[in-house]
């Protein structure tokens, strides 16, 4: 049964992002001196600071895939036409922390057992896909069949497959997991 992101683990990790806060997440393992930045593909080291990026998104055709789950040098992603896109997602990454703490959408409580916790996590970082309004979902699973958006949200999930813009990384099947939660 799939509740977590395709490579996600609970332990915890934080980074600094140039705008001095403090984000808690699993992050990139870096390997300082060996470890190359995502974007300029020089060795990361303590002469120019950097940050480790988690796991947003495993759809290798997505934009923000290129950062994903590496180290980025601060001022090549303050260059970057993506800056704001990846920061965005990860404020809201953050926002999910702690995961025992979130409220269901479907019936507005808070979700108190941590096994009943579900999120659609990052579907598409594209706004003009039909898919981007379900981004970062949090329902309590015992709520799914009752959940009004939940048909829509399966047609949504099986188009964006069968256009072929969910391209899998490590053929994770992390869409067809999703919809399998979804149509149990
Ligand atoms: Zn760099």
């Amino acid at each position: 049964m799939l509740k977590r992101h395709a490579s996600f683990n609970w332990s915890m990790s934080i980074a600094r992002l140039p705008a001095e806060k403090y984000y808690i997440y699993d992050m990139a393992l870096i390997l300082e001196g060996y470890s190359t930045c995502a974007i300029c593909n020089q060795v990361l080291d303590k002469d120019r600071a950097y940050i480790g990026t988690p796991a947003t998104t495993s759809n290798m055709l997505d934009d923000l895939f290129q950062m994903n789950d590496c180290g980025i040098h601060v001022d090549c992603l303050d260059a970057h036409p993506l800056k704001e896109k990846l920061t965005n997602y990860l404020e809201r990454l953050n926002q999910l922390f702690p995961f025992d703490q979130q409220t269901c959408i479907v019936d507005g409580q808070p979700i108190t057992n941590i096994s009943d916790f579900f999120c659609t996590f990052l579907l598409t970082s594209d706004p003009a896909e039909a898919l981007f309004k379900f981004n970062y979902l949090v329902i309590n699973q015992k709520n799914i069949p009752k959940w009004k958006d939940r048909e829509e949200f399966i047609f949504e999930v099986k188009r964006f497959l069968e256009e072929g813009k969910w391209k899998a990384f490590n053929d994770h099947p992390y869409l067809q997991n999703i919809l399998l939660e979804m149509e149990q």
